[in-house]
C-alpha cells in the first residue's frame, strides 16, 4: 500500500510491522525519507550498517516493484531469503536458476505480482531483457555494491558499466546506489555513470569504536608463527586470517589447526566444501578461518574477535572491508596487519600479471575484425597463452576495444581504449601506494581510514586504541626504548622544528643527515616514536604534477614539544624490529624498483605462465638487476638541462641546484618525489617545479 511521503510515525510503524525492527539505526530514517520522496540517492555506509533497509522500506512504502541489481549470486540469494522470511513477494533471476523459474519470474514481474525483483547485471546483456523490464516500470531501482560500476573502485565489474545506459528506460523511478566502499573520487564516478539526478549523498559511519587496529612490520617468514601466537589465547577467537594465496591459506590452516579448530577457505575449493566450512565457522565449530579475499562478502558473524592479514592488501578499501568483519557485536576486537617491503614485490608481480603491458592489448586489438568470431578461434590465432589471452581480452573489452556478446563471440570495438586502460592501471598503483603509505604511516589508524573514506570532519579524532594511539596495548608490534643515536636525532628534530615550525619529512631528513648517517626509513621511525609520544604531528599532502598525484608528508611540533627537555624524551618508544640494520639495503632495492617501474620494465613471472608473444628481454629477477651506477651521459643531460633552465631564469646554474645534488641525482636516479627529496640539497620547491622534468631526464633519455 503506497504511503504518503514524510509520514514519520507511519515509517516507524512500517519498520516494525513489515521488517520487525523496533527503531531505525543511525541515518536510515533520513535516507528512507529521501527515497520515498522520489529522490535519487547515493548511500555510502560501512558493511553491516543496514543499507539494504534503505531501499527495502522505501520500496514497500512506494508500492509497485523494486528492481534490485546485485553483483553476486550468494548475496542475492541471502537477501531474497531474508525478504521471503518476512513474507514479501520476491523473485530473482540469475545464471544459477533454470530457464523455467526465470521465465516465471518475468511473468510475475510483468503481472505486477512482485514487490522485489533481484537481477544480476549481466542479465541486461540478454536480448530482450531490458525491454521486458521497461514494459512495466519499477517504482524504485536499487543498485547494490554500486562501487563496482567505477573503474576507480577496488572491485570494478564490467557488467556494471552497462547500467547507466539502461537506467533511462526504467525511469521515472528514483535510483538508490548503495556501497560500503567509495572514496570521494569513486562517489563522483558512480553519480556520473549512473546519471543520478541531483542525488542526496549520505556518507556516514566509517568510524568503528571497538576496533583496535594494529600494523606490524614483520618478515614474511615469521608471519605464520606470529599469527599462531596471536590466536593462542581463546579470547582472541573466533578469528579470520587473510592470506594472499590459496596455497598459503592451506598451509597456514594446517599449521594453526594443531592448536584450535581451523579451516582454509578459497575459491579453488569445491562449493560443497566451502559451504560446509562456512557453516561450521558460523556456528562456532571452526574457530579460525584462514582465507583468501574470496571469504567474507555477505558473512554476518557478529563475534569475530580478531582479523589478521598476513600480507598487505591491495587497497585501503579492501582492507577496511576485511577488518570491518571484526567486532560486529560492538565488543572490543583487534585487527593486525603484517607487512614488510616484500609485500610491495608481490603486489608488483600481481599487478604486472593482471595489467598486461599495453603492447599485448595492441597486438590483440589489431587481430580483431569488425565481424564477430569465436573466442576460441581468436585465442588460437593470437598465439597467446590462454591465461594471458583471457586477461588481455578482458581488458580490451572493459575499455571498449573489443565487444563480446553473450555467446562469447568477439569483434572489434572502438579505438579509444588505450587511455582509459592506462588510467585504470595507474589508479591500481595509486591504491597500492596509498595502502603502503597507510602501513608505513605514523598516525592514528582509524582516523586515517575515516578520512580516506571522505568523512574529513570525523577523521580528526584519534581512536585511542590503535598501535599509534596505544602502543603499550599492542599484541603483535613490540616496542623498545630509543638508542642513544635515535634520541639524539629526536632532539635535533625538536631543535630544527622550533626554528622552522614545519618541514617535509624528506627535507628534514636530508638537512639533519647531510651524509645520510641515518637512513630515511630509520629516520621516519624516529619521527614515528615522537608522534606516538605526542611531540609531533604529521599532515599528508599531495602535489599534482603532470596529472600524477605525488604524496609527501609534513611534520610539525606540538605545544608539548616546545616545553620538553632532555629527560622528557626518555620514555619514547621505537618499533622493535625497525632497527637500523639492513634498512639501507632495503631502500636501495626500493629505489631500484621504482626506477624499473618508471622505465616501464616488466618483471618476468617467477612461477606463473608467461606470455608467448613478444617475450620480454628484461632482467629475469629483481635480484639480478645491477645496482645503479653513475652514468656520465645522464650527468651530461642533467647539466645541459640545468644550464638551459638557468639561462631562462637569468640565474647561475647552481641556483637551480648544486653540483653535488646533480651528481647525487645522476647516481641515485630518483623516480618519485620522496626519492628526489631525499637527495641532499633538494627542497620541496625544486621537486614541485622541476620534478617531472628531472624524472624524464633520468629515466627516458637512456631509451
Ligand atoms: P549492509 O548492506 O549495510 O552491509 P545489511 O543491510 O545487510 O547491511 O544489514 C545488516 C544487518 O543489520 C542485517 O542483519 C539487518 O537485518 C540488520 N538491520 C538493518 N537495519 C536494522 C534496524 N533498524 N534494526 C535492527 N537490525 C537492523
Ligand atoms: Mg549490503
Amino acid at each position: 500500500m503506497p504511503l504518503a511521503s514524510g509520514a514519520g510515525a507511519a515509517l516507524t510503524d512500517l519498520l516494525r510491522e513489515a521488517f520487525g525492527f523496533s527503531s531505525f539505526r543511525a541515518n536510515q530514517e533520513v535516507v528512507c525519507k529521501a527515497v520515498i520522496e522520489g529522490r535519487d540517492v547515493l548511500l555510502v555506509m560501512p558493511t553491516g550498517s543496514g543499507k539494504s533497509l534503505c531501499y527495502q522500506l522505501p520500496g514497500i512504502a512506494r508500492g509497485g516493484t523494486t528492481l534490485v541489481i546485485s553483483p553476486l549470486i550468494a548475496l542475492m540469494e541471502d537477501q531474497v531469503r531474508k525478504l521471503q522470511e518476512r513474507n514479501f513477494r520476491v523473485e530473482r533471476i540469475h545464471s544459477h536458476r533454470d530457464r523455467a523459474s526465470s521465465r516465471q519470474a518475468c511473468i510475475d514481474y510483468l503481472n505486477g505480482d512482485l514487490q522485489f525483483l533481484f537481477i544480476a547485471p549481466e542479465r541486461l546483456r540478454v536480448a530482450g531483457f531490458p525491454e521486458m523490464l521497461a514494459k512495466r516500470k519499477p517504482s524504485l531501482v536499487a543498485i547494490d555494491e554500486a562501487h563496482c560500476i567505477s573503474q576507480w573502485g577496488h572491485d570494478f565489474r564490467p557488467d556494471y558499466r552497462m547500467l547507466g545506459q539502461y537506467l533511462p528506460t526504467l525511469r521515472p523511478a528514483p535510483v538508490v546506489a548503495l556501497t560500503a566502499t567509495a572514496t570521494p573520487l569513486v562517489q563522483d564516478d558512480i553519480v556520473e555513470q549512473l546519471g543520478l539526478a541531483d542525488p542526496g549523498r549520505f556518507i556516514h559511519g566509517f568510524r568503528r569504536d571497538n576496533l583496535a587496529i594494529e600494523v606490524v612490520e614483520v618478515a614474511t617468514s615469521k608471519r605464520a608463527e606470529m599469527a599462531g601466537e596471536l590466536l593462542l589465547d581463546a579470547a582472541c577467537r573466533p578469528a579470520i586470517v587473510y592470506a594472499p594465496t590459496r596455497a598459503q591459506t592451506e598451509a597456514l590452516a594446517l599449521d594453526l589447526g594443531q592448536h584450535f579448530p581451523c579451516a582454509a577457505y578459497h575459491a579453488g575449493l569445491d562449493g560443497q566444501h566451502r559451504k560446509r566450512v562456512q557453516e561450521q565457522f558460523l556456528d562456532g565449530r571452526i574457530e579460525v578461518m584462514v582465507a583468501t579475499i574470496a571469504f567474507g562478502m555477505g558473512i554476518d558473524k557478529p563475534d569475530i574477535r580478531t582479523v589478521i592479514h598476513t600480507a598487505l592488501p591491495g587497497s585501503l578499501e579492501a582492507y577496511y572491508q576485511e577488518i570491518g568483519r571484526a567486532g560486529r557485536d560492538g565488543k572490543p576486537s583487534r585487527t593486525i596487519l603484517m607487512h614488510s617491503y616484500a609485500d610491495r614485490r608481490t603486489h608488483d608481480f600481481f599487478f604486472e600479471r593482471n595489467y598486461p603491458d599495453i603492447s599485448f592489448l595492441e597486438a590483440l586489438f589489431h587481430q580483431l575484425r569488425p565481424e564477430p568470431e569465436e573466442k576460441a578461434a581468436l585465442q588460437e590465432k593470437s598465439r597467446m597463452d590462454p591465461d594471458v589471452f583471457d586477461r588481455v581480452l578482458e581488458k580490451l573489452w572493459i575499455h571498449g576495444g573489443a565487444q563480446v556478446d553473450f555467446a562469447e563471440n568477439v569483434c572489434r570495438g572502438h579505438d579509444h581504449w588505450r587511455e582509459s586502460y592506462l588510467v585504470q592501471s595507474d589508479q591500481k598503483l595509486r591504491q597500492l601506494n596509498l595502502m603502503l603509505r597507510y602501513a608505513e604511516g605514523n598516525q592514528c589508524r582509524m582516523a586515517a581510514l575515516v578520512r580516506h573514506f571522505g568523512d574529513v570532519a570525523d577523521g580528526q579524532k584519534a581512536c585511542g586504541l590503535c598501535d599509534f594511539c596505544a602502543p603499550a596495548e599492542c599484541a603483535g608490534q613490540k616496542f623498545r626504548p630509543l638508542l642513544e643515536a635515535e634520541r639524539a636525532t629526536v632532539h635535533q628534530v625538536i631543535a630544527s622544528l622550533r626554528v622552522e615550525g614545519t618541514n617535509t619529512t624528506g627535507r628534514l631528513h636530508s638537512e639533519l643527515n647531510p651524509k645520510a648517517e641515518m637512513s630515511r626509513t630509520d629516520f621516519e621511525e624516529v619521527l614515528g616514536s615522537m608522534g606516538r609520544a605526542g611531540l609531533v604531528r604529521f599532515t599528508d599532502a599531495i602535489f599534482e604534477k603532470d596529472g600524477k598525484a605525488i604524496p609527501y608528508r609534513k611534520v610539525s611540533l606540538t605545544p608539548q614539544a616546545y616545553a620538553i627537555d632532555h629527560a622528557g624524551t626518555a620514555s619514547l618508544l621505537m618499533k622493535d624490529g625497525a632497527a637500523s640494520a639492513g634498512t639501507g639495503r632495503k631502500r636501495k632495492k626500493k629505489a631500484a624498483l621504482a626506477e624499473r617501474r618508471k622505465k616501464g620494465g616488466r618483471r618476468d613471472s617467477p612461477v606463473e605462465s608467461k606470455p608467448v608473444v613478444k617475450p620480454a628481454t628484461k632482467p629475469a629477477t629483481q635480484e639480478s638487476r645491477p645496482p645503479a651506477i653513475p652514468d656520465t651521459r645522464i650527468e651530461e643531460a642533467l647539466r645541459n638541462w640545468r644550464m638551459a633552465e638557468a639561462k631562462r631564469r637569468g640565474v647561475p646554474p647552481f641556483k637551480v641546484f648544486s653540483d653535488q645534488a646533480l651528481k647525487a641525482m645522476a647516481a641515485k636516479r630518483p623516480g618519485t618525489a620522496a626519492e628526489l627529496l631525499a637527495i641532499p640539497g633538494i627542497a620541496i620547491g625544486t621537486v614541485e617545479k622541476y620534478g617531472a622534468q628531472i624524472y624524464r631526464i633520468l629515466h627516458e633519455r637512456r631509451g
